[in-house]
């Protein structure tokens, strides 16, 4: 597993250590010989390694005779809209998500504006492997060009999906926490165009993060709540480093975790378009599938990732779908992660309601959550889960269903567990729910003794 150059979602390494500027010159060299020809789309985000490994990538894609056009720093939605509406062969983001500042990776695009799925990451990965590449004659070497603005682009694409003028009425005021990363060039500007009052904090890019942790949940958004109790905001907007996911904090200072608001824009949703499916991940709150009942409609659950949830939504024609870690995919506007159009609708349910957003969500039920992780080496992950399967689900004397789609799902009478291996990361994630914290703590309590049992037999 270790060896494997994709995890979870593309390309995730610590650089220097995992990760070297030839490995990028040969993920460009492979991409290139795929494509054969053609133009590539290359952006990157805030992180300090970016415009080094942009660069290695783009010798390698132009050394196979295929075109490059860089655009700079840009949130990743932004790479997968622009490689979607110029039609590029395909989009590279040089990226690592919300992981810690010395990790780079690299996240691919297709032209219909979704991410690889697997099957086309092991095409990557297998000429990789190869090294096989398609070199082109001096003269014939793909060509480089910049584009600029696409941003705004972007922005004016996001506002022809939601009614500006009824947000604009409402004058709200918003705070923005990019974390420091790709959001800050995006939603202060986009929510200034929807006429709110926009104050932002940890907004100037710096790929050493030095606001927040990059991954935005109750601990990491300290500051952003209390500069939203402090003057009284509508709404608090954090990001993750590339901005392809968005957090939400209520005017009463609540983090919102994405299902629940998946189970509140999922209820428009089903309102206006009737009786259809809303896509998730096995991690995601019962609630979730509750609230989606309620309103007529079903929920399908995928494997984690938001190009899983990406691929059922298409296979099922579902126009809505997302992860509980605030992934929201819209299928109106693309197959790939849109925050911002989480943030437009969002306001817009609150502008057409006159409901504040903590009203709104104080209808979809919290049920707690508890998460855990232990430490695990990449190379024994396997061997741990097939172990687990046999042992874990033999532990819960109340087990309803167990679901293998992705890690090791148990869902019990009175909550679930699901266990699995992290893609990124050596460690092996623990994940429980119940209807009350009591029960939660005492189904990962057993959860927990199992796998430490496995672990050290
Ligand atoms: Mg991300």
């Amino acid at each position: 597993m270790s060896n494997r150059l994709f995890g979870t979602t593309g390309v995730r390494k610590i650089y220097g250590r995992e990760f070297d500027l030839e490995m990028a010159v040969r993920l460009g060299k492979a991409l290139g010989t795929i494509l054969e020809e053609g133009t590539v789309v290359i952006g990157t985000d805030v992180r300090t390694t970016g415009k080094l490994v942009a660069d290695a990538l783009t010798a390698g894609v132009l050394s196979t005779g295929v075109n490059v056009v860089r655009v700079g720093l840009v949130p990743t939605p932004t790479l997968a809209f622009i490689t979607r509406q110029n039609k590029y062969d395909a989009g590279l983001m040089v990226t690592a998500s919300h992981n810690p500042p010395e990790y780079t990776g690299i996240k691919f695009w297709r032209p219909d504006g979704m991410g690889y799925t697997p099957e086309q990451e092991s095409q990557i990965e297998a000429v990789y492997d190869s090294g096989v590449f398609k070199a082109a004659e001096w003269d014939k070497l793909g060509m480089l060009h910049s584009l600029d603005a696409i941003v705004e682009d972007h922005i004016a694409a996001l506002l022809q999906h939601c009614d500006v003028h009824l947000i604009r009425t409402k004058n709200y005021t918003v705070v923005v926490d990019p974390g420091n990363g790709s959001a800050s060039v995006l939603t202060p500007y986009l929510t200034r165009e929807l006429g709110c009052k926009v104050l932002s904090i940890n907004s100037q890019a710096d790929g050493h993060f030095p606001g927040r942790r990059s991954e935005p949940d109750e601990t990491s958004l300290g500051d952003l709540i209390k500069v939203v109790t402090d003057i009284d905001a509508d709404l608090g907007i954090a990001h993750d480093g590339d901005a392809d996911r968005v957090v939400f904090v209520s005017e009463r200072g609540e983090v919102v975790r994405g299902d629940r608001t998946i189970a509140l824009l999922a209820k428009e949703i089903l309102a206006k378009n009737g009786k259809e499916r809303i896509v998730t991940t096995v991690d995601s709150s019962s609630v979730l599938d509750e609230s989606v009942a309620r309103a007529g409609g079903a929920t399908i659950r995928t494997p984690v990732g938001d190009v899983q949830v990406a691929i059922k939504m298409k296979e099922s024609k579902s126009s809505f779908g997302g992860e509980a870690c605030g992934v929201f995919i819209f299928s109106e506007f693309h197959l790939a992660p849109e925050p911002f159009l989480a943030v437009c609708k969002l306001l817009e349910l609150m502008a057409r309601t006159g409901r504040s957003f903590g009203d709104l969500i104080s209808e979809i039920p919290v049920y707690p959550l508890l998460k855990d992780k232990i430490r695990c080496s990449n190379a024994k992950k396997m061997e741990v889960m097939e172990t687990l399967s046999e042992r874990l689900p033999e532990a819960f004397d109340n087990t309803k269903e167990v679901l293998t789609v992705d890690g090791l799902g148990i869902y019990l009478q009175n909550g679930w567990v699901l266990v699995r291996p992290s893609g990124t990361e050596p460690v092996i994630r623990i994940t429980c729910e119940a209807h009350s914290k009591e029960a939660a703590a005492s189904i990962l309590k057993t959860a927990k003794e199992v796998v430490e049992k496995v672990l050290s037999s």
